[in-house]
């Protein structure tokens, strides 16, 4: 049956239609190995292929389609000559890496006219899922509740490596074994990763990234977030480092694409690799989050945020220098403010206290449960100021200020001064040469001493007195409190910021060059406050997480046996994942509803000329205006984004989004600002992630890159625009037309 399309819908139902929908949104990330499990239901809500079809070691299944790309995205395979789709966001730094001034690919997109114009990417990496298997029994035989962390940890160890032996007897593939729900439970995980990844297609950042850090973790929501690269394998088809001969991989499996386009209330499905949630943590946990790490982190990004936006707006060459690293800290940066909106909003903390109450009741004469919350409560209060430590070190040594780290780096050449052999220390300065030559290609001294400067009164403030750095008290003893002057010293007096100095000392390494490095104030802070972290900081935060990895074990064996009535899953760890759901809008807050769809009318609405966020390329706004949308348009229209209650996280980045048919129809790339939260406490009724349509991205590629032979790659379906919705393909009737 044909969904009927007028634009006119009633308010009375588009309220009904949003409501009834929330109702089927689901929690929970599934392992795609026990997905038989909720296969039923899956079908109930309108799932057309088998968990069989999802998952399979023996057939290629849509596992075969879905990847890992690099360590921390999703990628999907959607031709038999190895095209692969993911974010913009996830292929950010190769095109950075790709870009100069000359060839803006940031800037301008790209499109590589043939195979031999696809680009290298040394470092990138793409690693498919060979199978999957739960070795829980096996390992969980050896284990017993008498074993203290490590001798767990070494047992486990053991078994693990005999495991991993067994897994890889006749094949090249890799191995791990890994522990779901704090080592409730064990996944022996066997992978084949390519690393020949060429960048095949961008967009420019005016579709790419539009809207910018403005429109991030928002809906309604315009991005053309996605990029497009190509495995290559050897000529054999196997995973090879990069070559000229290698030839475009052909994959077990790939995905088709759905030109009917996204229905309101149609099934859809999630697969891909989330990161990382907290689902089990009690209320201590949470307030943890709230009241100590996310104020910290959103402070500190805050600060350096403000000084690098204004240096890219200013400067082309900065903006390309900076591109990656500005995405990263802003989204982080954004998303905490609004987990801890959302969570105060859930009332997370209340909600926990009153299921911790409950539990206590529940395991009233359960004796491996007795003590477990005054344990949690005392292990989050001893960890609390190493945790504190371990955030400040990151956000000012691994996300601030390049120069500290950087200058510590060269510890083995100067510590070592007296010791080191000459061949060690040659060796030494032969990498050091080629890591310092790759690190001033991105080096601002300007820009690194402001977000230095903005962020150190930061760390001040923060930092406890038993574990600060001890090169900070400098800023007391001998600039009086004055950390802008601490600042500008450190900077002025330092070899490190400066290429060509540095490289003459590398060059004439002895030990007296070594001893001028130990006295530079950049070195010093670098280097006390790595050793302050390795030393002080992270042994005594790791003791804690083991022993708090320990109760949260029993925590959450008690909360899964003690409320059989509600879902469980075992928490994200970048494992490879299912999460099901339907196209669907929401009611994020009183008097605000969120429809499913936007348009390319809703980035015309939004376009700034010129704006660093807002501008649109000339091309498009052409396109637009002539309707020139091919195939592409959904009702006359050319839709860009859609919304779907499908639990994801970060890590699902560029995760692909099936229809019930296991056909492609999006690429998941945020969630809305209400879902920030969802990591911790997931709400059915208001938590939706946000995908760029398929259709949106073939336009693009076709219309505006001028790629059609990527298309033409590609296998499409349902050009009619007809589409059947429902269990067993029984025609399943959406009645109401909602379509933006
Ligand atoms: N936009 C997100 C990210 O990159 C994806 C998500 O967390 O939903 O982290």
């Amino acid at each position: 049956m044909l969904h009927s399309r007028s634009t006119l819908v009633p308010i009375f139902t588009v309220l009904t239609f949003l409501t009834a929908q929330t109702a089927s949104a689901h929690e929970g990330m599934w392992v795609p190995t026990l997905l038989k499990a909720i296969e039923g239901d899956m079908r109930t809500e309108g799932l057309q292929i088998s968990a069989e079809d999802i998952y399979s070691i023996n057939n290629g299944s849509l596992k075969d389609a879905v990847a890992l790309f690099g360590s921390g995205c999703t990628a999907d395979v959607v031709s038999t000559q190895g095209l692969i789709l993911t974010n913009h966001h996830c292929g950010r730094s190769s095109i950075q890496n790709n870009s100069t001034l000359e060839h803006n690919y940031l800037r301008d997109g790209f499109m590589a006219a043939t195979l031999a114009d696809e680009l290298p990417n040394a470092g990138l990496s793409v690693t498919f899922m060979v199978r999957i298997e739960d070795v829980s029994q096996r390992i969980n035989a050896l284990l017993n509740s008498g074993m203290g962390e490590e001798e767990r940890y070494a047992v486990a160890k053991r078994e693990g490596a005999a495991i991993i032996a067994e897994a890889l007897e006749g094949n090249k593939f890799d191995a791990v074994v890994r522990p779901f729900n704090y080592g409730n439970s064990w996944f022996l995980i066997v992978s084949e990763t390519f690393r020949d990844i060429r960048l095949v297609a961008a967009p420019p950042e005016g579709i790419g990234e539009f809207g910018g850090n403005a429109d991030n973790w928002m809906w309604p929501r315009q991005t053309g977030d996605f990029s497009v690269f190509r495995i290559y394998a050897s000529p054999e088809n196997l995973p090879a480092e990069y070559a000229a001969e290698n030839k475009p991989f052909t994959p077990r499996r790939s995905i088709a694409i759905d030109m009917g386009g996204a229905q309101a209330g149609e099934f859809a499905m999630i697969y891909g690799f989330p990161g990382t949630t907290q689902y089990y943590i009690p209320s201590y946990g949470v307030e943890q989050v709230m009241s100590m790490s996310d104020p910290l982190r959103i402070a500190m990004r805050g600060a350096s945020l403000n000084v690098i936006t204004a240096a890219m707006n200013a400067d082309a060459a900065t903006k390309i220098q900076y591109y990656s690293k500005r995405g990263s800290i802003a989204n982080g940066w954004k998303k905490w403010q609004g987990e801890l909106q959302g969570l105060t909003a859930l009332g997370t903390v209340a909600k926990k206290q009153a299921e911790e109450a409950e539990f206590l009741r529940r395991a009233t004469g359960m004796p491996e449960y007795a003590g477990i919350l005054p344990r949690l409560e005392k292990l989050y209060a001893e960890q609390a100021p190493y945790a504190q430590a371990r955030d400040l070190f990151s956000e000012f040594i691994y996300n601030g200020a390049y120069l500290p780290r950087f200058a510590a780096g060269f510890s083995k050449l100067i510590e070592g001064r007296d010791t080191i052999s000459k061949a060690v220390a040659e060796a030494e300065v032969k990498r050091l040469r080629a890591s310092a030559s790759a690190f001033f290609k991105n080096y601002n001294a300007t820009v690194d001493h402001d977000v230095f400067a903005a962020q150190l009164p930061l760390v001040l403030e923060y930092q406890s007195s038993l574990l600060a750095t001890p090169a900070l008290q400098a800023v007391q003893t001998k600039f009086n409190g004055n950390a802008q002057r601490y600042a500008d010293d450190l900077f002025a007096r330092s070899v490190f910021t400066d290429s060509l100095k540095l490289f003459r000392l590398l060059d004439h390494y002895s030990k007296k060059s070594a001893k001028k490095m130990a006295q530079d104030p950049a070195y010093q802070l670098g280097n006390s406050a790595s050793t302050t972290y390795t030393d002080k900081i992270r042994p005594r935060y790791n003791a804690i997480s083991d022993s708090l990895d320990a109760a949260l074990r029993t925590w959450s064996k008690g909360l899964i046996t003690l409320f059989p009535e509600k879902t469980w899953w075992p928490d994200a760890n970048l494992t490879l994942r299912v999460s099901y759901g339907k196209v669907e809008g929401t009611f994020p807050q009183d008097g605000l509803a969120y429809l499913p769809f936007t348009t390319l009318d809703g980035v015309m609405a939004k376009y700034v000329p010129n704006d660093p966020e807002f501008n649109v390329p000339q091309k498009l706004i052409d396109l637009y205006n002539a309707k020139d949308y091919g195939p592409y348009a959904t009702d006359g229209e050319m839709r860009t984004c859609f919304l779907s209650s499908l639990h994801t996280t970060g890590g699902n980045s560029g995760s692909p989004v099936f229809n019930g048919k296991g056909e492609l129809i999006g690429i998941n790339f945020d969630r809305t600002w209400e879902s920030t939260m969802s990591d911790i406490q997931f709400d059915p009724a208001i938590c939706r992630n946000i995908s760029v349509d398929i259709k949106y991205v073939l336009f693009v590629i076709d219309k505006f890159l001028g790629g059609k032979r990527l298309v033409d790659e590609m296998e499409l379906v349902g050009m009619d625009g007809e589409k059947v919705d429902g269990a067993d393909g029984a025609p399943h009737v959406i009645e109401l037309p909602l379509h933006r």
